[in-house]
């Protein structure tokens, strides 16, 4: 808002002239700089209002865990897997959409067991002939 040093009617911004008088002795109104700066002011608040979603951002973090603890999954699991290599399967395939962490533990267990199965089942099958031909020879 723009106020005419000549008639001093209230012009509006876009105005170059007055139109009341024609006067082109306009002057910007002076109360609405400082009505700008008090808005100034209070947009220490928004500030304050972008802090919050730093505060948000925990609260995201807190879910965030708690899914990183459920894809960790119970190693309980993994026992069982380990233990019972079938049932570890199964477990797997019970769990993978709800509980993908305990799946992957079941998984894992089973996995593991079947790995250290085939090895030992290997290394019987590799040595159990060489410990055969030594026992023929002795
Ligand atoms: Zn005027």
């Amino acid at each position: 808002m723009k106020i005419c040093n000549v008639c001093r009617s209230q012009v509006a911004d876009q105005y170059t002239t007055c139109p009341s008088c024609g006067s082109t002795n306009l002057t910007v109104q002076p109360n609405v700089q400082p009505q700008m700066n008090t808005y100034q002011q209070p947009a220490g608040q928004p500030m304050y209002n972008q802090a919050m979603p730093q505060y948000n951002q925990p609260m995201y973090n807190q879910p965030m865990n708690n899914q990183q603890v459920n894809q960790k999954g119970n190693f309980l699991y993994a026992i069982i897997g380990f233990l019972f290599p079938l049932i570890g399967i199964i477990l797997y395939f019970v769990f993978k959409d709800t509980k993908p962490g305990d799946a992957k533990m079941a998984k894992n267990g089973a996995i593991v067991s079947i790995v250290i199965y085939v090895v030992f089942v290997v290394l019987i099958a590799v040595f159990a002939p060489l410990l055969s031909s030594l026992s023929s020879q002795a």
